[in-house]
Order: C-alpha cells, then sequence, then structure tokens
C-alpha cells in the first residue's frame, strides 16, 4: 500500500473486504462442509477475519466487526438456520476473534511474525484459548453438549491455524514488495509444488480405494522445507481446503470409512490438526536454523578478514584424529596458498631444527598441564625465507579432562624482533660509548667507579679480599711540554695498554683522570695485590717496544690500599691516593702500600 489512503476510504475498504469474504467463505464451509451438528468440519470465516484484524489498522476493527456479524447472520440464515441459533453463533465468533486479538497482540509488540517458532507456538495458543471461549460461548447460548462444545472448538481453531497464517504472511508480502523480490525459479518451484499438494491431495481424496491420506503430508512437508514458513501455511491451506471439501462432499478415505458423520468429521479435524503442528513449527525451526547458518557464515567472513587486516591467523589441531586447520592467514605467515593440504608433521617439520624441540616441548607441557601456552621460533617458508613466528593458544578439554584439542594464534614477528635486536645492539653500543674512555679504550672514570662499587658490595657481604691501586705517570707535563699533547696522549694510550696487558681477566684497569689510572684487584690477597701493581710498574718503566716506536720513557707512581671494610669507595681511593702522594715525594717510579 503505497499511497496512504484517507481513514474513512479505508474503513470502507476493510469493512467491504470484511463482509464480503466472511460471507462467501460461511456459506461454502456450511454449504460444502456440514456436520451432524450443523457445524463443519472446519470454519475459514474465524480464520479470514483474525488475518484481517491482525493486518487492518486499529481503527478500522469497529466496522469490521459490524461487517462479520451481517456476514455471519447472513449466511447461517441463508442455509436455513434458526435467527436464534445464527444469533448465538455470531456471538461466539466474534467474542473468538476478539480474544484471539486481545492474546496475540499482548506479546507482540509489532507485527506477529511467522517465522519465529516462539510467535507460532504463542498463535496456536491464542487460537485454542479463544476456539475454547467461542465453543463455550456457543454452548451455552443454544443449550448443546459437550460433543457440540468438542467439534465447535476443533472446528474453529482449525479454521484459525490452517487460514490465518497464509493471509497474513501473503499480505505482509506484498506489501513490502518481497514477492517481486523473489527469484523467478523460486516463484515457478513455488506455484508447481503447491500445484503438486493440491493434485496429490485431489487424487487422495477423491478415490477410497487406497487410504493413502499420508501422501498430502509428503507434499506438504516437501513445501515447508523448500519454501520455509509461507510454503507450510499455503500448502496446508490447500490440502485442508480440498480434503475437507472432498470429504464433506462424501469422497475419499476418511468418508469411506464405516462410521457416523460426526466420527468422520472428527478424523478429518484430527488429520489437518496432526500435519499443522509438523508442517508450522518444522517450517519455522528451518527459517531459524537457516538464519543461523547464515550469520554464521557472515561471522566466519569477518572473523578472516580480521585475521588478514591485524596479520593474526589461527590454527586448531584436533588431537583424538591427529589433523591440524590453518585459517587463511595462516596459510600466508607460512607463505603458502590458503587450503594446501598441511599435517601436524609438517606444521611442526617448518620450525628450525634449533627452535623445533623448544615448540614440541611447549606443546607437550600444555597438552599435560591443560594452561594456556605461549611460545615463539623461526620458521623456514617454502620461499625460504626465515621469519619469526609467535604463538599463543590454549587447551580444549573433552569430557573427562582430556585434552581433545590445541587451539593456537599465529602471528610474523619478524618485523617486531628484527627492532628489537637494532634497539638492542644500538643500546649496546650507546651503552659501550658511555662507559668507555675514547682515547685508551679502557672503562672511563664512570665505569671504574661503578665497577669499584659493586667489587666494594661483593667483598662487603662475602668477605673476599679487595685491593685499589691509583697509578700517576710520573713529571708527565714535561711530556706534554717537550714532545707535544699528541705525543703525550700517545704515551698515556701506551700505559693503558700496558697496565691491561699485565693484569688477568678478574682485575681491571680503567683511567680514572688526565693521565691517572685505577686498578681494582678482586680476590687477590695483600701480598698478592702488590706483585700485581708492581708488574705494572715494571710493566710501563720496561716498555722496550714503545721507546722503539720513538715514545718517551716514563714511570709510574702507586699507591695501594687493601680494603679493610671501608664502608664507601671514595674512602678506599682516599686511603689509596695518600700512598701514591707518599710514592711520588719518596721519589716516584715506585709502590707505597697505604697505612
Ligand atoms: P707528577 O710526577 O707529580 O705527577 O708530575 P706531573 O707533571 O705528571 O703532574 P700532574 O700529574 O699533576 O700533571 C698532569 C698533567 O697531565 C697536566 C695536564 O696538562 C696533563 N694532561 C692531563 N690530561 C691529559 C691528556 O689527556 N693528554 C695530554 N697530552 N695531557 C694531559
Ligand atoms: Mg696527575
Ligand atoms: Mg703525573
Amino acid at each position: 500500500m503505497t499511497r496512504p489512503l484517507s481513514p474513512r476510504v479505508e474503513a470502507v475498504f476493510w469493512f467491504l473486504l470484511t463482509a464480503t469474504g466472511y460471507f462467501l467463505l460461511a456459506s461454502l464451509a456450511l454449504h460444502a462442509t456440514k456436520g451432524a451438528d450443523n457445524i463443519a468440519a472446519v470454519w475459514p470465516p474465524s480464520g479470514y477475519f483474525l488475518a484481517l484484524l491482525l493486518l487492518m489498522p486499529t481503527q478500522a476493527r469497529i466496522p469490521a466487526f459490524l461487517a462479520m456479524a451481517a456476514a455471519s447472520v447472513g449466511a447461517n440464515m441463508v442455509e436455513g438456520i434458526r435467527a436464534g441459533a445464527a444469533a448465538a453463533y455470531t456471538v461466539a465468533n466474534a467474542a473468538e476473534a476478539t480474544i484471539a486479538l486481545w492474546l496475540i497482540r499482548r506479546h507482540e509488540r509489532g507485527e506477529m511474525s511467522f517465522m519465529v517458532p516462539r510467535a507460532v507456538g504463542r498463535f496456536c495458543a491464542a487460537a485454542f484459548a479463544a476456539s475454547a471461549a467461542s465453543a463455550a460461548i456457543a454452548m451455552l447460548l443454544t443449550g448443546n453438549g459437550f460433543n457440540f462444545f468438542l467439534s465447535w472448538m476443533t472446528t474453529v481453531a482449525l479454521g484459525m491455524l490452517i487460514v490465518t497464517p497464509p493471509i497474513v504472511m501473503l499480505a505482509r508480502m506484498i506489501a513490502s514488495n518481497a514477492v517481486n523480490k523473489v527469484p523467478t525459479a523460486m516463484k515457478v518451484e513455488a506455484i508447481a509444488l503447491l500445484t503438486v499438494a493440491a493434485f496429490v491431495t485431489g487424487a487422495s481424496f477423491s478415490q477410497s480405494d487406497f487410504p493413502v491420506t499420508f501422501l498430502p503430508c509428503v507434499a506438504l512437508i516437501i513445501a515447508a522445507y523448500r519454501l520455509g514458513p509461507f510454503g507450510a501455511a499455503a500448502g496446508m491451506l490447500i490440502v485442508a481446503l480440498i480434503a475437507s471439501l472432498l470429504t464433506g462432499q462424501g469422497h475419499g478415505p476418511i468418508a469411506a470409512m464405516d462410521e457416523s458423520q460426526k466420527v468422520e468429521v472428527l478424523f478429518l479435524q484430527f488429520y489437518l490438526v496432526t500435519m499443522l503442528f509438523i508442517a508450522l513449527p518444522l517450517a519455522a525451526l528451518l527459517v531459524v536454523q537457516r538464519r543461523l547458518a547464515k550469520r554464521l557464515e557472515q561471522s566466519n567472513r569477518w572473523l578472516l578478514q580480521a585475521e588478514a587486516a591485524a596479520l593474526v591467523g589461527h590454527w586448531r589441531v584436533d588431537l583424538t584424529e591427529w589433523t591440524i586447520q590453518w585459517s587463511d592467514q595462516t596459510y600466508r605467515v607460512h607463505g603458502l596458498e590458503p587450503g594446501t593440504a598441511v599435517d601436524v608433521e609438517y606444521s611442526v617439520a617448518q620450525y628450525l631444527p634449533e627452535d623445533r624441540v623448544a615448540v614440541q616441548k611447549t606443546l607437550a607441557e600444555a597438552v599435560r598441564s591443560g594452561e594456556p601456552f605461549v611460545f615463539q621460533g623461526r620458521i623456514k617458508r617454502t620461499d625460504g625465507e626465515i621469519r619469526h613466528v609467535k604463538s599463543h593458544g590454549s587447551i580444549e578439554m573433552g569430557r573427562g579432562g582430556k585434552a581433545i584439542g590445541i587451539f593456537g594464534t599465529v602471528q610474523d614477528v619478524t618485523d617486531t624482533v628484527e627492532n628489537a635486536r637494532i634497539l638492542e645492539s644500538a643500546r649496546s653500543a650507546a651503552e659501550r660509548v658511555a662507559n668507555t674512555d675514547m682515547l685508551t679504550g679502557l672503562p672511563n672514570r664512570r665505569r671504574t667507579l661503578s665497577f669499584l662499587d659493586q667489587a666494594l658490595r661483593r667483598a662487603e657481604q662475602d668477605g673476599a679480599p679487595l685491593a685499589v691501586a691509583i697509578f700517576d705517570i710520573d713529571h708527565f707535563k714535561a711530556i706534554n711540554d717537550v714532545h707535544g699533547h699528541a705525543a703525550g696522549d700517545e704515551v698515556i694510550r701506551r700505559v693503558g695498554q700496558r697496565a691491561k696487558a699485565s693484569l688477568r681477566d678478574d682485575d681491571m684497569v680503567g683511567r680514572y683522570g688526565g693521565e691517572e689510572f685505577v686498578c681494582v684487584l678482586q680476590g687477590r690477597s695483600a701480598l698478592s695485590a702488590e706483585l700485581v701493581a708492581e708488574r705494572v710498574r715494571k710493566a710501563v718503566h720496561a716498555d722496550a717496544e714503545g721507546a722503539v716506536a720513538g715514545l718517551p720513557r716514563v714511570t709510574v707512581s702507586i699507591g695501594l690500599a687493601v680494603y679493610a671494610g671501608e664502608a664507601s669507595i671514595e674512602d678506599l681511593l682516599q686511603r689509596a691516593d695518600k700512598a701514591l702522594y707518599t710514592a711520588k715525594r719518596e721519589g716516584r717510579n715506585r709502590l707505597r702500600m697505604a697505612a
């Protein structure tokens, strides 16, 4: 309905639609299928009226009820039913429509959908409750008994259950232009399947040689399976119409039963109810299942897109089947075309032999403990490239706490590893520069002091001996003055080299100031420290190679202090410095022990 109608025109439209439709359906039902109680087997007008009530705007309802009342009384009287009974039936039918509408509207905020299993269930419940109320009213007003109640209730319930769904669905499909959107092939299939259902029902119910009432069920289930809720509802309508018309006219296997007409009608009703309760829920469940399948497929697509964007893949090892599954991104990480056949052995063999054992160990431990895991290793891709990959994962536990699967993510972290390596080498180079004296290549003052500090802390803790020697080049000013500053530098460098060459690895020598050096001698007795310091002094003094290279000969004076529980390195250095001063004063090129 593209163009909105004025409310009055709309009310007239619904009035006429209700009146004509109701009258025709009621006349047809009364005429063709009337049972022993003057009650039809199925009462389509109830379903028709409820469908219109569900579709029409609220303000059209009062005119529609008036139209329904007029059509109902008219049709009953045309069929020769007394005015009193006709009025009673009409009241009961109007009441049932009101109750059903109220029950359905109570739960559904928007439009009631036959695609949702729960809504279908509520619709069925509302139809049964409304028919029970309607039957009770009709029974009381006409003074009939329980049998009348039962057949009235079933008749009305069937009318609603069979007729309302297809009308509502078709009207909604037309209103939302959904019919045009249905592909032609599906329309053809729908027409073909419904025609087959009509034909099979017609054939089954126009003969009484074979009890083939199950054949329409097959046709209906196929229609429900292929066409969904609309197929189920339309198929049901067709089967019900044909089966009840033919049975009402005395044809088919049900009419051929050697039973009273009342039993036959009951049987027909039972037959239709059974089919209804198979077809409608089946179709609604199929819709849910297809919707879930679609959603699952979409989620999967999003997952793969997210993996491709984040460059993170996933994998899963099935521990019972011993198979492995890779996501597309996992294939890309491994430099393989997605979908290539891979197995557990292959994916482990991708790791370099040096890393493989650690990876296997991590996984085995995770399977044993059930704890989450992380590992990193290098893989060799088929293109020969070595890449660093990192996996995070967890263990899937089956019933009884047994590990049944390993799930993990995988990420190419080569860039990160490479950057970390560059950063680390830059950091260690910067540290080296910050700790090294440029002229001599020895540890500078900063490094020397921190080394001494650590040595002092160790000595403090474990009581191991420690000694410090400070040595200073004798008459160095004169070297500068006579040979120039560059030669002076060379001498400083040479002295540093000679000192270092005469120490063992545990000892260290650093440049402490201009032409002053500090030796840290660890784990040596006072005597041993003295011997080492003396060796340094002699090595400088007897530097024949330096002399050959044209360097001026120099000597050093040394002050040696053995650690005696000083609290700080300053105290220890001060004692060594004093000893050095003594060595200078006493003639230079000598070693003096601190007091
Ligand atoms: P002493 O025997 O008493 O030690 O006499 P000295 O002349 O060596 O006196 P001192 O140790 O006080 O002199 C240090 C001199 O070393 C002062 C400075 O000109 C020179 N000097 C300090 N650093 C450098 C350097 O890096 N290169 C050069 N060429 N000379 C330096
Ligand atoms: Mg000096
Ligand atoms: Mg000096």
